[in-house]
């Protein structure tokens, strides 16, 4: 066995980019077989990213839809809420 560099680079193919990249630059996963994510850094940065924009967007069109259809129980829970706040308030301040 032929040994010419001390580190042994071990090469991975990421699944997103098609790149073949040095397997450090692929995280951690512990239940894939290789127990790498089959992205690399980058991809995987570049879609957690993606990902956030468009969930932080598609929860915002959420809750906007909620608080339309249940207007009367977000009334009823801020005004609930106000009470116990109120509440809270006057047990503290003695
Ligand atoms: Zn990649």
């Amino acid at each position: 066995m032929e040994n010419t560099t001390n580190k042994t680079n071990i090469l991975k193919n990421c699944k997103k980019c098609g790149k073949t990249k040095d397997i450090e630059l692929f995280r951690n996963q512990s239940n894939s077989k290789d127990l790498k994510f089959p992205w690399c850094r980058s991809c995987q940065d570049k879609e957690s990213k993606n990902n956030y924009l468009q969930n932080k967007a598609r929860r915002l069109e959420l809750v906007k839809n909620w608080q339309q259809k249940n207007q009367d129980k977000i009334k009823i829970y801020k005004k609930n809420w106000m009470l116990r706040k109120k509440e809270i308030i006057q047990k503290s301040d003695k």
